[in-house]
């Protein structure tokens, strides 16, 4: 029996987790959930997973969820980073899925480590931000250390009874978003509606987004990097609409070993809770006559530049990573938000990048600090292009 804390129940990740610990309860308990606002939906959770804990973003949301649930429902409610904090450290709890979105994941999943927990990690924006940080704390503790996200998955499993020395290289492979096929010239026109319809995979809008800017196989370069401790020169990028092998890992004798699956990320959930075990799903494996065909491209970098800025952060180090990320974060809150246009994420994120003094071989506080400066200066220069 494991006992989890889920850290962003109420996403997609959190609800796709709970319905594989639904199907089940034999293995896994819940002991903490937490969520931002979304009360309603994580009070319905709660009545149905019974966990100790559940945490929310402040003290009226926290107030909100104690007034949905019933009067016996025997909860304790807590708010606000040091509330996120303790779902993440309680004592019972075995293993934590870090599924909340952005740098609002970094502190727990850091305290997590610190209190011993494994880590089931779909946040990858905590890699991104402080991946030797992490890495560095994992090892230290001897916590396992799980990747979620499908590509990192797949490397993982693609990896097993292999050590690190024969590998060539890592492909990581993008189903290249909404605008796979559509001209540079059409791209000023894109709305948020049409950027949130992704062709392959349903999640959550900010990563939505940034799959549809190439932004999101960025973060997954540097996550690989952090993850698997393979150098940038030797992460690749391949495009692949089907979205059926997840990524693959290029060993040394020219051998190539893929891992695929069906475009759900229940496999990959399932695969960072219950490993080595692997869980008899409700997930069909890929009907490769009806498929059809498998195809690869190269990432154009001209109509998704944003993929070549997440590499030359990741190569220079230090704190531009944590800056790409902050930057990134702020400019598709605005494009969702109607306030700036598809076409200006790349640059609220270039000159955000321009504008930064990097410290090399941060500690935390300065990661904290430089992310806490580039969204000053993304919003400061968000706003300027809005007059
Ligand atoms: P989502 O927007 O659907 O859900 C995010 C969850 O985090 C919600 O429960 C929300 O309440 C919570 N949350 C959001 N902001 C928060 C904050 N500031 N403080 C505390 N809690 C906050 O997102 P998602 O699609 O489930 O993605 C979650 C993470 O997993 C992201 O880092 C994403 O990149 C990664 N990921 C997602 C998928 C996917 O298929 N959805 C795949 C791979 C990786
Ligand atoms: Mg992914």
């Amino acid at each position: 029996m494991k006992s989890l804390s889920i850290l962003g129940a109420t996403g997609s990740i959190g609800s796709n987790a709970l319905e594989i610990i639904r199907q089940f309860p034999d293995r896994f308990t819940v002991n903490a959930l937490t969520a931002k606002t979304r009360v309603a939906a994580l009070a319905r959770q709660i009545v149905e997973f019974t966990p100790r804990l559940a945490a929310v973003a402040d003290a009226e949301h926290a107030r909100q969820l104690k007034a949905l649930l019933p009067p016996a429902a025997e909860v304790e409610i807590v708010f606000g980073e040091a509330g996120y904090v303790e779902a993440a450290t309680c004592p019972e709890t075995d293993m934590v899925l870090g599924a909340m979105v952005g740098a609002a994941g970094l502190a727990p999943t850091l305290a997590a480590i610190d209190a011993g927990k494994d880590i089931a990690l779909a946040n990858k924006e905590t890699l991104v931000m402080a991946g030797a940080i992490v890495m560095q704390k994992v090892a230290d503790r001897g916590v396992k250390l799980m990747p979620v996200d499908s590509e990192h998955s797949a490397i993982f499993q693609s990896m097993a009874g292999h050590g690190r020395n024969g590998i060539r290289e890592i492909l990581l492979t993008a189903s290249g978003g909404p605008f796979l096929n559509r001209p540079a010239a059409e791209f000023t026109s894109i709305t948020p509606q049409d950027a949130l319809q992704h062709p392959n995979w349903s999640m959550g809008s900010k990563i939505t987004i940034d799959s549809a800017t190439l932004m999101n196989k960025g973060l997954e370069v540097i996550e690989a990097r952090w993850l698997f401790g393979i150098d940038f020169s030797r992460i690749k990028v391949v495009v692949h609409p089907q979205s059926i092998v997840h990524s693959m890992v290029a060993y040394q004798d020219g051998a190539v070993l893929a891992q695929m699956g069906v475009p759900d990320m229940k496999g990959a959930i399932a695969y960072g809770l219950s490993h080595p075990e692997r869980l008899p799903l409700d997930v069909p494996s890929p009907d490769f006559a009806h498929i059809g065909q498998l195809t690869f491209e190269a990432p154009d970098r001209e109509r998704f530049p944003c993929l070549a800025l997440a590499y030359r952060a990741g190569e220079q180090g230090g704190t531009l990573p944590a800056v790409l990320n902050a930057a990134n974060e702020m400019a598709v809150a605005a494009f969702l938000d109607n306030r700036l246009p598809f076409v200006g994420i790349y640059p609220i994120i270039d000159q955000t990048l321009n504008l930064h003094c990097a410290t090399t071989g941060p500690d935390l506080g300065q990661l904290i600090e430089a992310d806490r400066w580039a969204r000053e200066t993304a919003l400061g220069l968000i706003r300027r292009q809005e007059r």
